[in-house]
């Protein structure tokens, strides 16, 4: 029996546009995407001579083929031929969930990964995370990491230089968003503002972390503030406290900012946590 271990890092969306509805009933989207240092950790034993098995330690997640790191092991044993003679997959779960950080994503990414590696690296990272599509429309960019324009469902990927050094305090509130519900909402509003996916690329390959932070639009963003007005309360926070930028990631709940300073970042998070348990300071990585 083998044992692996990798790191699985949460995601935000530095920018997210949602360009119309195709005839599958899915979305294209278009989206900086960006993993930060929020993350879970997984381990794997491999060849236990045991059915398959998943543990984690936060109750609320799925432990069997449900849990999107499942899917991800079986997808990659099936589509490479390989009988893994038993798994058994533990997830210590840092990243929230609900909270458009991908969490799910990047415990399956994190999988691919890990079982690549064990099997002497047969897939490039891109044919690892073009497989990963079939788990879920994130996993493909969290397969990759660092900073990346993702297109189509988040399936088609283009790699970009890393984004500028900074902090990111984010913010979780308590609730959650249906995002089928969020895509109909969107469906029936006007879209007032759109993000300048050009203009945020332009800005991290001048490592203008200004730039950067005045490009920071995600369409999903006025909808469920609409709905959640404490969403303006944290934004708030962070304003008044030295943010250059602020949004929710995804389809929400949480929201982040970007600070240059770490000593800004602990003044948030500090003015955030008696309300908002679930504060977090984090780098890209
Ligand atoms: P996204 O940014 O992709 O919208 P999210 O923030 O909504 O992600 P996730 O952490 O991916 O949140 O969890 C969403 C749901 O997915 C959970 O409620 C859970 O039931 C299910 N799920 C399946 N596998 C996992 C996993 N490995 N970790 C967390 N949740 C998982």
């Amino acid at each position: 029996m083998t044992t692996l271990y990798e790191y699985a890092f949460a995601k935000l969306n530095l920018t997210l546009d949602v360009l119309g509805k195709r005839d599958d009933g899915y979305h294209d989207l278009k989206s900086v995407m960006q993993t930060i240092s929020i993350r879970d950790d997984i381990e794997i034993d491999i060849g236990t001579g045991q059915p398959w098995c998943l543990k984690c330690d936060k109750e609320d997640i799925p432990t069997d083929e449900r849990n999107l790191a499942w899917k991800a092991a079986k997808v990659y044993l099936d589509a490479m031929g390989k009988d893994a003679d038993g798994l058994e997959i533990r997830i210590t779960k840092r990243i929230p969930s609900g909270a458009g950080m991908g969490g799910g994503s990047a415990d399956a990414a994190a999988v691919l990964r890990a079982l690549n590696r064990h099997y002497g690296d047969p897939l490039s990272i891109y044919a690892l995370a073009e497989l990963g599509a079939r788990v879920g429309s994130d996993v493909p960019f969290c397969t990759i990491g660092g900073t990346a324009m993702a297109e189509g469902r988040g399936e088609r990927l283009r790699k970009l230089p890393d984004m500028p050094d900074c902090f990111f305090v984010v913010c979780k509130p308590e609730f959650s968003v249906s995002t089928p519900e969020l895509y109909r909402k969107l469906d029936e509003t006007a879209i007032a503002k759109r993000p300048d996916n050009t203009a945020m690329e332009s800005a991290i390959l001048a490592g203008d972390i200004e730039k950067v932070s005045q490009n920071l639009i995600n369409v999903f963003d006025p909808v469920v503030t609409a709905d959640h007005l404490e969403l303006n309360y944290i934004k708030s926070i962070f304003n008044a406290y030295g943010s250059i930028g602020q949004q929710m990631t995804g389809s929400g709940s949480a929201v982040f900012a970007i600070v240059t300073e770490f000593e800004f970042a602990a003044v948030i998070c500090n003015m955030l946590k008696g309300n908002y348990p679930q504060v977090f300071i984090a780098k890209p990585v």
